[in-house]
Order: C-alpha cells, then sequence, then structure tokens
C-alpha cells in the first residue's frame, strides 16, 4: 500500500495530503548549500543530508511525518577557531495540522508542524530540525597543536579570547566553571 519516492534529491515540495493517504516514503540527499539558514552556522557549506522519512497515520488517525536525517558539518572549533567537523543527526516525529488551533491539540510526542494543506515544503522543515540538532559549541576531541607547547591549554585559551574578542570562547569558559 505504500509508495517509496526515491528520487537522489529530497523534492522541494510534496502534497501533504497525498503522501499522508499513500504512506508514502522518500529517501534522498539535500545539499547543505541549499540551506542558507543552517549555512549561518557553518564555516563551509558543502556536503550532503541523507535523509529517510515516511507519512501516514496513527491510530488515532493523526497524519504524521516520520523520519531522520544525518549529515556532517564542518562548524568553528570554539577552542582553535579552526574548522571541526560535527555529525549532525535528527530523528523526527511530526504531526501534520491545518491550524495553530489543531496543533495544541496534538499529543505531545509530535511536534506540530502546520501546513495549509496544499503544500509542504520539505527542505525547509528538515533545516529546522537539523538547526535544532546543531551543538551549541563545536570543539575538537584534541585541537592542533599550537606553536608554543609549552604554555598551558588554559593560558592559550585565554590568548585567543583576547585576541579575537569570541563571545563564544568567552561563554564556553563560563559553561567549564
Ligand atoms: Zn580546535
Amino acid at each position: 500500500m505504500s509508495r517509496t519516492m526515491n528520487q537522489g534529491t529530497i523534492p522541494a515540495r510534496v502534497d501533504p495530503i497525498k503522501c499522508v493517504e499513500q504512506n508514502t516514503h522518500i529517501e534522498g540527499v539535500l545539499a547543505v548549500s541549499k540551506l542558507d539558514r543552517l549555512g549561518d552556522y557553518l564555516t563551509e557549506r558543502s556536503g550532503e543530508v541523507q535523509v529517510s522519512m515516511t507519512f501516514g497515520r496513527d491510530e488515532q488517525k493523526i497524519a504524521t511525518l516520520q523520519g531522520q536525517c544525518d549529515t556532517r558539518v564542518k562548524m568553528l572549533c570554539q577552542r582553535c577557531l579552526k574548522p571541526v567537523e560535527v555529525e549532525v543527526s535528527s530523528e523526527f516525529s511530526l504531526g501534520i495540522v491545518f491550524s495553530d488551533e489543531q496543533a495544541s491539540h496534538l499529543p505531545k510526542q509530535y511536534d506540530p508542524i502546520v501546513t495549509d494543506g496544499e503544500s509542504l515544503a520539505l527542505p525547509q522543515l528538515l533545516e529546522d530540525e537539523l538547526i535544532l540538532s546543531l551543538p551549541m559549541f563545536a570543539y575538537h576531541d584534541h585541537c592542533e597543536e599550537h606553536e608554543h607547547t609549552s604554555e598551558s591549554v588554559s593560558s592559550q585559551d585565554e590568548a585567543v579570547v583576547e585576541k579575537k574578542e569570541n563571545p563564544f570562547s568567552v561563554l564556553a569558559q563560563l559553561k567549564k566553571s
């Protein structure tokens, strides 16, 4: 009874009602370069997001979209201020509704996705999920060695904060203490 859309690239828009009725399963990829809002958090707008998701109805007849998206992106390491690769993975369970009123009645396990019923913009929806899953601060497990290896790590951190005046470094220091 289910229909699979497996076209390399995730479609920009789908008909949500049709997809729910047909139990549509979508698998494919999304270019990070197309996701401007996500790109604002990254040092490089490259790579692809792997997406797998299925429309359907649960036992209470609620229209749902469930799936996951995974990617690897480059963010700025808040310790050495060089790019660091971060794995981002998001599992989502959305309830498809047509008004804020309906959204407020959804069971707790679903995040609402409000649609006009005619079209659902999939890349934007996935981009929101990815942004929510980004780490607040990215760090290398082991930053590359700096030139002055005799200095302790903490004094290097302070030097970086003074030089670059990066607000995130200050926050990261607060978080550590
Ligand atoms: Zn680093």
